[in-house]
């Protein structure tokens, strides 16, 4: 995070409860989620990949939380806001992670209670110190968390937004509102890290399909048959079909706006990479590998060469909304 930006939005008076957003479709899909056991997810067609995205997370936050160490002194206490935190499929990656303190906060009650309860189990277990930790069912797309904080003057060293942040492109006032979560919870020099499908990568495939539908057996990516030529750079809705997980609508996060747009918000891009790349790199080192090997996630991969290759040209259309 740069130097604090002007926090007034223009937009966020335009974002109300009850309008006809997919807030509630989402949290109601992943409100009714099952929690699986380990033994029964290891049986999924998805398990590797499953497992992999894990891994994605894992080497992004302890990345994220080095960077942070690096400029600090032994033992400063950190403090993480996890945005879209589901059922808590991170707290572990908190507790190895050795922070001080957590806010979760999640548009899906159940997930929030489910991520609440798995929290006390960890720290009931007592291995080790574990982390303080304060639990927020809220829009993160429409309301602002500071408020709803135990502390509303704590300020993290890390926000991270895990394959969630993409819900907020709905709409620009959501995804001002989302960023202004991000930005105004963070300490100036604070890192914002978040994992999004890349829009890129979707419409090449379209293209590859020559359809508005692409997928294979355990995945489908559909947009309504309405979605026009030259779709808009908020609300490019499609819908997500994931064997067993997910069945829900999501929206294109076009790279280039984020970026400009999180820089209104203080947010400066220091690094961006493709899932293959991150993974193609940590095969050339040992302890990532190490992590690999030990959290199943080296069979996911395919050949570089049968994956489509997208480009921004794909979004040559977009560049005029931009300016
Ligand atoms: N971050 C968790 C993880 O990696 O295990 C959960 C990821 S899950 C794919 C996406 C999460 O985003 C869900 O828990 C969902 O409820 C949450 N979400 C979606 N829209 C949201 C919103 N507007 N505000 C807060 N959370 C939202």
């Amino acid at each position: 995070k740069m130097a604090d930006p002007d926090v007034v939005s223009p937009h966020k008076k335009q974002a109300v409860e009850g309008d006809s957003s997919l807030g509630s479709v989402v949290a109601s899909h992943y409100n009714n989620i099952e929690e699986k056991g380990l033994r029964e997810r290891s049986k999924s067609r998805i398990f590797y990949m499953r497992n992999s995205n894990n891994w994605i997370k894992s080497f992004l936050i302890s990345y994220c939380l080095k960077q942070i160490r690096d400029r600090q002194v032994d033992g400063y206490p950190i403090s993480v806001l996890d945005l879209g935190c589901g059922k808590g499929g991170d707290l572990l990656k908190w507790q190895k992670g050795n922070i001080q303190y957590l806010v979760c906060a999640d548009i899906a009650e159940t997930s929030v209670e489910q991520c609440k309860e798995r929290y006390n189990r960890t720290k009931n277990r007592g291995r080790g110190n574990c982390f303080n930790a304060e639990f927020i069912v809220a829009d993160c797309t429409k309301k602002r968390i500071k408020p709803l904080m135990e502390n509303s003057k704590r300020q993290m060293d890390l926000v991270s937004c895990q394959f969630a942040f993409h819900y907020c492109f709905e709409s620009l006032p959501q995804a001002e509102t989302m960023l202004r979560n991000v930005s105004e919870n963070l300490k100036k020099g604070g890192y914002f890290v978040a994992t999004i499908p890349s829009a890129y990568e979707i419409m090449s495939r379209m293209k590859l399909s020559g359809g508005r539908k692409c997928g294979n057996e355990v995945y489908t990516i559909e947009f309504p048959e309405s979605r026009s030529e030259n779709p808009p750079l908020f609300g490019d809705r499609y819908n997500f079909f994931l064997e067993g997980v997910v069945d829900c609508p999501e929206f294109l996060v076009h790279p280039p706006t984020l970026q400009k747009l999180a820089k209104k918000w203080g947010l400066e891009l220091l690094w961006c990479r493709k899932f293959d790349t991150v993974y193609q790199d940590a095969l050339k080192d040992p302890d990532s590998q190490h992590l690999l090997n030990v959290m199943q996630a080296l069979e996911q991969y395919p050949n570089r060469d049968e994956q489509a290759t997208a480009t921004e040209g794909e979004y040559s259309h977009a560049q005029e909304h931009l300016n």
